[in-house]
């Protein structure tokens, strides 16, 4: 179980790299980029202002 970003989506705002307890994600690119520290706590998914993450 890990975050996934729809790169399609995700407009760069850092909305969940804001909100992520364990400093799991980062900008790269323009684009949200997960780290292998995700826990696949949820926060990011309820943080995104355009539904771009999910986990899975
Ligand atoms: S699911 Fe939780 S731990 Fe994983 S990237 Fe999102 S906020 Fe961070
Ligand atoms: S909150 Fe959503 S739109 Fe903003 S950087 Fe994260 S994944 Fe992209």
């Amino acid at each position: 179980m890990a975050a996934i970003v729809n790169k399609e989506t995700c407009v760069g705002c850092g909305a969940c790299v804001d909100a992520c307890p364990c400093g799991a994600l980062s900008l790269g690119d323009g684009v949200a980029v997960v780290s292998d520290d995700c826990a696949a706590c949820g926060a990011c998914v309820e943080a995104c202002p355009t539904d771009s993450i999910t986990v899975e």
